[in-house]
């Protein structure tokens, strides 16, 4: 076993999810902590400091949502929410608390994995790298230095509000973003913006963008939730 690959603390309290989880993850070098209940993932998350929490909201002494907040607090590490079909409002929760993802169960050990490599790719991302200016996404090309977009080459023209929530979506690639986080990034505050704007907006970067606008590849809704550029 890998003594140095990340450490992640799973707080689940079935039994045969953490099984699960812990065949998937073990061999691709990852170290696992477990916790049954809310406490212990808090007591554990304390004295182990995981690289990435696996976060179930429904615990049996404490809801997810509130142990997602508390550990918001004063731990830095990405909180990945595993929650079952039905709860959008608790993910949208969750997500606005400061969770960085969510997964709905039940879900493949391929889409697990790669949320994991994302969320642990943002935490040790070199900062220099962070402010490189240019993003590229297959023949998308980005370059926030000169406010330019092209596709396979030929320049886009995107609109003040268009490019922000682009450039939005690039800074948190991978990761879902909620409207609510969306909206306050692009218009500065939710007061006024509704969540509609994003849909015209988003429906337009598709027309720019996307080969088949109607069966986006990169730029993907998460039904309920919000919107995640896709970078896998
Ligand atoms: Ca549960």
């Amino acid at each position: 076993m890998n003594q140095d690959g990340p450490l992640i603390l799973l707080v689940e309290d079935e039994p045969q999810l953490r099984r699960y989880l812990r065949v998937t993850l073990t061999p691709h070098g990852y170290r696992l902590l477990e916790a049954a209940t809310a406490k212990e993932g808090e007591l554990m998350a304390a004295s182990h400091h995981p690289d990435l929490i696996l976060m179930d909201l429904g615990l049996p002494d404490q809801d997810g949502l509130v142990l997602t907040r508390r550990l918001r607090e004063w731990c830095a590490a990405p909180i990945i929410v595993v929650s079952a079909r039905g709860q959008e409002k608790d993910k949208i929760q969750a997500l606005d608390e400061g969770a960085d993802d969510y997964l709905t169960k039940p879900f493949g050990s391929g889409e697990l994995l790669a949320r994991i490599r994302v969320a642990l790719r943002h935490v040790n991302r070199d900062p220099a790298v962070a402010a490189a200016p240019v993003f590229e996404l297959g023949n998308w090309r980005i370059d926030q230095t000169r406010r330019e977009v092209t596709v396979a080459g030929q320049q886009v023209h995107l609109t003040p509000n268009e490019y922000k929530l682009l450039v939005t979506l690039v800074k948190h690639a991978g990761m879902v973003l909620t409207h609510h986080q969306l909206l306050k990034e692009v218009w500065g505050s939710v007061q006024g913006a509704q969540p509609h704007y994003l849909r015209v907006y988003m429906a337009q970067l598709r027309q720019k963008l996307e080969v088949e606008p109607a069966r986006p590849r990169h730029l993907i809704t998460e039904p309920g939730v919000g919107y995640r550029l896709r970078t896998e």
